[in-house]
């Protein structure tokens, strides 16, 4: 196949004449070749853009013209093959790579061929010799622009087909996002529609005055403060994690003692762990436990989180409530640990991406939205502290731990200085 630049001296009629003509020449336009340098300089500076190539400190500029020379030189005594193609190749591929518009190099060589075809005036006062010499003159000049042109374009197409990929990448991300997004749409709106078709239909039948005894009114009045605390639930996950995302979730850090909130969370799923003959073991009973600093409430809400989890995917067995200091991070370690269904080790960084619920029914039968751990993580890492889940006992069922900055400690200090001086610390912050 014949190259680009064989293809371009055919387009142009250069031919070994031209190439003699050009080599009688060299000698003669040497002596311009500084002022063409000058002249250069003198003009492309109009261009800003051209300002960042061809401009910079003394020494710097002097190097350019003398490169500037050595390239007109090349144009008289040029082979005109490949390597000289390659040559002008690179230099256009390191202007792409700066910045350099293809505009500035047609301008630069207009700057040439005018200053050349002035000297060529001097040099030749006879026209039809200077005619000769003048064709051969263009056509190089136009070879060398092709070149630079081509290259311009070649490495304009390349960086295109690179943004191409990256913008590929990107909408299937977004594409995939958006999947999960329509899915989590279509679960949640289910997940809503179940606690509110309870309370409509429990407070139909109490309205109807179909319950035989006030006993009876009472059982379904229960059954519609439980459907509609587990509806508050639900639009709280989707709140919070809206906060979340938008970088607006505040945090309130204090001094708590985890005793205090051990004692008033463990017995929020004590009903349902009863319920389905599970046993719930508080073993930081007998232990001594240090004051840590985080947000009471929201650690309430992870923990109670990880204990409804660890009842809901628990069918037989226990649930375990553990904690102690962690070294070498000197935090309180909180462990929730249960004999349940277990979460595959290749799944225990997945389960924390929001929206994800594991296939295989349990899960989506099991209700909730998905977001309880990933909310929790956020929640846990704005503390200062981190989650993670391990196996369970005797590499049965799941265990998941949390860590906690101890009050007056490096940890938690760092975290408290960071939210100051409002004590409110903010994801995005
Ligand atoms: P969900 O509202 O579905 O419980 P989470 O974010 O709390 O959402 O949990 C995500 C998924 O991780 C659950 O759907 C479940 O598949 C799995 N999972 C969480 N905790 C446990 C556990 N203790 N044992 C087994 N699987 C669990």
């Amino acid at each position: 196949m014949e190259s680009f630049i064989e293809e371009m001296k055919r387009y142009l009629g250069f031919g070994p004449e031209d190439v003699a003509l050009l080599r009688q020449l060299g000698p003669r336009m040497e002596k311009y070749l500084p002022e063409l340098a000058e002249r250069f300089y003198s003009q492309i500076p109009h261009h800003p853009n051209a300002q960042r190539v061809f401009t910079g400190g003394e020494a710097q500029i002097a190097r350019l013209k003398q490169t500037l020379q050595h390239w007109a030189r090349g144009l008289f005594t040029g082979t005109y093959d490949e390597a000289y193609a390659e040559d002008r190749f690179q230099i256009g591929y390191r202007h792409v790579l700066v910045g350099l518009e293809q505009k500035y190099v047609i301008s630069a060589m207009g700057i040439v061929r005018t200053f050349l075809s002035e000297c060529l005036l001097l040099e030749f006062p006879a026209s039809d010799e200077r005619l000769r010499y003048s064709r051969s003159l263009s056509k190089v000049l136009d070879l060398d622009l092709n070149l630079m042109c081509e290259s311009y374009m070649h490495a304009t197409m390349q960086g295109l087909r690179a943004l191409n990929l990256q913008l590929e990448r990107a909408n299937q991300d977004l594409a995939e996002a958006s999947r999960t997004k329509d899915e989590f749409l279509a679960h949640i709106s289910h997940e809503l529609r179940t606690p509110l078709n309870s309370i409509l239909g429990f407070t139909k039948l109490i309205l109807d005055g179909l319950c035989q005894t006030p006993e009876e009114e009472r059982e379904l009045l229960r059954d519609v403060f439980a459907s509609a605390q587990h509806l508050l639930s639900l639009v709280n996950d989707i709140l919070d994690i809206g906060r979340i995302e938008a970088g607006r979730m505040s945090l309130h850090l204090e001094e708590i003692h985890p005793r205090a909130l051990f004692d008033s969370t463990l017995p929020l799923v004590a009903i349902q762990a009863v319920e389905k003959g599970l046993t719930l073991r508080d073993e930081t009973k007998q232990m001594a436990l240090p004051l840590i600093r985080a947000d009471e409430v929201r650690l309430r809400q992870v923990l109670l989180n990880l204990l409804t989890n660890a009842v809901k995917y628990t069918p037989a067995g226990h649930v375990a409530l553990r904690a102690r200091l962690e070294e070498p991070s000197g935090m309180l370690r909180i462990e929730v640990e249960d004999t349940g269904i277990g979460i595959p080790p290749e799944l225990r960084e997945v389960v924390f991406h929001k929206y994800i619920q594991l296939s295989g029914g349990q899960s989506r039968r099991s209700g909730g939205t998905g977001l309880g751990l990933a909310i929790s993580r956020r929640l846990v890492e704005l503390m200062g502290g981190r989650i993670g889940i391990e196996d369970g006992p005797e590499g049965r069922g799941t265990c998941v731990w949390l860590t906690v900055p101890l009050a007056g400690t490096a940890a938690a200090q760092a975290e408290y200085s960071d939210r100051e001086p409002h004590r409110r610390a903010s994801i995005g912050e």
